[in-house]
């Protein structure tokens, strides 16, 4: 099968040019050409040699993803759900927004930590995508919209990518590296490191591994503010405790474009959100770790057998740690009227783990509903 260069960052396509017996600066053309222009067709690479067009015609290709379809939400969200291989899709995100463009990215067909809450994880998981699966998402998307907004050259619609989609990009970290190297790379979106954010359950060893091999901005679902309430939400918290998260997103903050770190907290009625869960939050990350709060209203899906807090319960929550001087922000929900929210993205996955099983069994066992003190006797 033809390489495909979209496999490739930077520095992986000097070594395969130079493989062919081309020069470095070969492979910032053909690098400029794929991202900056959208093109596969070697045919279309004019200031490419002649001979070097028709030695990758043989041999490569630019192979993006096929698109099984496009939604597009009355707030201007599109959702792409693409196809890659063995019955698996990925979801994608655009989110416009005044001032930007984002895109939500996926990393894996499906998710092996298993987060109660999440629809992806009671999916279970299948696989990881590769580099050029992960990156082809923002080729497509990037282009297919400029190309509907009659944008001029060089004029990028998306200037922002968060890895929330589909997986937890920290484990399966070696073909996210490249993939962010592309997105970073001045030949390629030149995307700024504070705009491309990695969001992870808390794969500590891997934010260890990202300080030094790609330190863009981090987002860490916390969720919880003690282990035993964050194991049974996030099981991955049982190999890697509170305290271990910690100290690895203080490490984090040595080499990290912003000087903090965003916790994301899913407000889930009667389970994480109550005062005390806002006192205990405040006591956990207050002089430890400078951060901010994304309190993420659940958005709930059937089996999950959970519901979102109230409005009133998320606004007293922001207003403790507010309080508290922790920088707090409730999300806007987008998209959701084509279940495009966070943790709404479900694709399709042949689960290799029996997770909706594992959850189901999980749920029985169950979270403990807290008591709030607004039902309290
Ligand atoms: N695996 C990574 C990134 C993907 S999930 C992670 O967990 O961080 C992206 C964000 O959506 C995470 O903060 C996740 O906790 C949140 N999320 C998942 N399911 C959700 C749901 N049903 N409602 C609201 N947020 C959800
Ligand atoms: Fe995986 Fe993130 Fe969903 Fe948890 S919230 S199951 S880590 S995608």
């Amino acid at each position: 099968m033809a390489v495909n260069l979209l496999d490739f960052d930077l520095d992986g396509l000097t070594a395969y040019c130079e493989g062919l017996g081309e020069k470095r600066f070969r492979a910032i053309q053909l690098c400029r050409w794929i991202h900056q222009k959208g093109a596969s067709d070697f045919e279309q690479m004019s200031d490419l040699a002649k001979s070097l067009r028709s030695k990758l015609a043989g041999v490569a290709e630019v192979r993006g993803l096929d698109v099984i379809s496009e939604h597009v939400s009355a707030d201007g969200t599109i959702k792409w759900l693409f196809d890659v291989g063995g019955g698996n899709a990925v979801e994608s995100v655009y989110i416009p927004e005044d001032d930007r463009g984002t895109l939500c990215v996926s990393s894996q067909a499906g998710c092996a930590v298993g987060c109660r809450f999440c629809s992806t994880g009671h999916q279970g998981f299948s696989r990881n995508l590769r580099t050029g699966e992960i990156i082809a998402q923002l080729w497509f998307a990037e282009h297919r919209l400029r190309q509907r907004q009659q944008r001029t050259a060089g004029d990028r619609v998306i200037d922002n990518v968060v890895m929330m989609g589909m997986g937890e990009p920290l484990q399966n970290y070696d073909a996210l590296v490249p993939a962010l190297r592309t997105m970073l790379s001045d030949h390629a979106y030149g995307l700024s490191r504070r705009r491309v954010t990695v969001s992870t359950s808390g794969v500590v060893p891997m934010i260890d591994r990202l300080r030094v091999d790609c330190p863009v901005a981090l987002a860490v679902s916390l969720h919880a503010p003690d282990d035993t309430l964050r194991t049974s939400l996030v099981p991955i918290n049982r190999k890697y405790p509170i305290a271990e998260l910690m100290d690895a997103c203080l490490r984090y903050l040595d080499a990290a474009p912003r000087d903090f770190i965003t916790f994301e907290y899913c407000m889930l009625d009667g389970v994480n959100d109550t005062p005390e869960h806002a006192a205990a939050l405040v006591a956990l990350v207050k002089h430890r770790v400078p951060c901010k709060l994304n309190l993420i209203p659940f958005n709930p899906f059937p089996a999950s057998g959970l519901t979102r807090s109230p409005r009133e319960r998320v606004s007293a929550f922001a207003k403790t740690l507010q309080d508290a001087g922790i920088v707090t922000t409730v999300r806007k929900t987008r998209g959701d009227d084509i279940d495009a929210a966070c943790g709404q993205l479900a694709g399709e996955v042949q689960d290799r783990t029996n997770a909706a099983e594992r959850l189901a069994r999980r749920r029985v066992i169950g979270i403990q509903p807290a008591m709030h003190t607004e039902d309290a006797p």
